[in-house]
């Protein structure tokens, strides 16, 4: 035999209870001091279902019952409220308790009452909050379903939003602790970057201030020094002239002195030029000249400073470059020293000049120590040795030097080299336009 038929209404779009899982039955609290109004809305109740959820009746007999329990479960959705109970108004000050005390306002509240004079129907809703007013007589089941429906889809509503809203204001919170997180981790980066800076600034004003006092002192020593060894070398001159007539044993230790002096005149001149091309305080003195004659002139010295070696030109001149003919027969002079220097006695310096393009372009070619592969990248860095030129003389400071020069000039200087076998450092310089006739010395 069928059973009683179940009035049932499932929402749209919201799921339907799972049929294995124990169901949770809607609380509907009634609050009404007639225990036959209970007893008839637990009949009513029994075969309703809402979402597949059956109804359960929370009974109150008075107001003050009801705030107790309210108190106690405040996740009811719908009351079905009586108004006359213990006092007159007993259900409209439970109303006003339960939105204002308990600032419950979320729960349905349904007016129920026996005769519509006990309660003004308009005056009542509009100051009391309540959601629905019905009388007794007209609650049928139908209608008592009908307005459960209502009110309990209207609570769900109003409690996703609460819940949303809560959500929401949580996340703000998150978000503004984050907003605040990140400011103060920025505030914090901008001051480490201040400090840095400042750093930065301190480290760079002691470097100018040791590179001024380096200057200073550079200059100091080369006035300091340039006098004595001039009276040295003055001296020696004369020695030697009174050696060559009376005692000619003691040129060569006359010569080993006026050799060393030389040098250190040398030093003095290649550190003090390297320091100002530096420090972008020399003036260049540009002019057109012949770089032939020039590079005579400098073998010419150098034969006489170094005769252990042979100096060869091979010139295709007139050689016309643009440039200061000061710094360029520098760089030049380093060139052939560094060839002779770094070649065995009686080794051959070959300067191989002629036009290359609108530039002139000269070799400085010899046949000594070469440099090791892994030093060419750095040979031009200042104070920079090759681990093969251990055991000679020399500062590190004079090919840094022509390098400044060069580039100076708008040229280029490039070395291609072996060990043991030789080097080639090839000088470029600009040449003035239609300056290309060619002459061989
Ligand atoms: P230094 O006073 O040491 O000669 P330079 O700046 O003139 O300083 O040269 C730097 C280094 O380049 C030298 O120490 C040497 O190792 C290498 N070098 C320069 N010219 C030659 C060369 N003609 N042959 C071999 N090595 C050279």
């Amino acid at each position: 035999m069928a059973g009683p038929r179940k009035l049932a209404l499932r929402d749209r779009g919201a799921p339907a209870a799972a049929k294995t899982k124990a169901v949770e039955p809607w609380p509907i609290m009634v609050v009404d001091d007639d225990e036959q109004v209970h007893e008839m809305t637990r009949v009513l109740l029994r075969d309703l279902e809402f979402e597949g959820r059956p109804f359960k009746c929370v009974s109150a007999t008075s107001a003050a019952e009801a705030a107790a329990i309210l108190d106690l479960a405040p996740e009811i959705p719908v009351i079905l409220l009586d108004v006359v109970m213990e006092t007159p108004d007993a259900g409209l000050r439970l109303v006003r308790h339960i939105r204002e005390t308990l600032g419950n306002r979320s729960v349905r509240i349904i007016l129920r009452t026996g005769q519509p004079g006990d309660a003004p129907e308009r005056e009542v809703v509009l100051a009391y909050d309540i959601n629905d007013y019905k009388s007794k007589a007209e609650l049928t089941a139908q209608r008592m379903f009908t307005a459960l429906v209502g009110a309990l889809r209207a609570w769900r509503d109003i409690t996703t939003i609460a819940d949303l809203n809560k959500t929401l204001a949580e996340l703000n919170v998150s978000l503004e602790q984050r907003v605040a997180d990140r400011t103060r981790q920025l505030e914090e980066s901008g001051q480490a970057l201040a400090r840095s800076k400042q750093r930065a600034e301190t480290a760079l004003a002691r470097e100018t201030e040791a590179k001024t006092q380096l200057r200073q002192f550079l200059s100091m020593v080369s006035h300091e020094f340039r006098t004595p060894l001039a009276i040295i070398d003055s001296s020696a001159q004369m020695l030697r002239l009174r050696a060559e007539q009376g005692d000619p044993a003691a040129l060569p230790r006359i010569d080993t002195i006026r050799g060393g002096v030389q040098r250190l005149l040398g030093l003095i001149d290649t550190c003090l030029a390297d320091e100002q091309l530096d420090s972008g305080r020399i003036v260049l003195h540009e002019k057109v000249f012949d770089l032939a004659p020039m590079i005579e002139v400098t073998l010419s010295h150098h034969r006489v400073a170094t005769p252990t070696h042979k100096y060869i030109a091979q010139l295709k001149g007139p050689l016309m470059v643009w440039g200061d003919p000061g710094m360029v027969a520098l760089a030049l002079n380093n060139l052939v020293g560094n060839a002779a220097k770094y070649s065995p006695s009686g080794g051959e310096v070959n300067v191989i000049g002629h036009h290359d393009g609108g530039d002139v372009a000269i070799q400085v070619i010899d046949q000594g120590i070469g440099i090791p592969d892994e030093d060419l990248p750095s040979i031009f860095e200042r104070f920079h040795r090759a681990t093969n030129a251990r055991g000679i003389p020399g500062s590190g400071i004079g090919l840094h030097m022509v390098r400044q020069i060069v580039e100076m000039h708008g040229g280029s200087i490039t070395v291609e080299s072996e060990v043991a076998r030789g080097s080639r450092f090839i000088l470029r310089l600009r040449a003035p336009p239609g300056s290309g006739k060619e002459k061989t010395t």
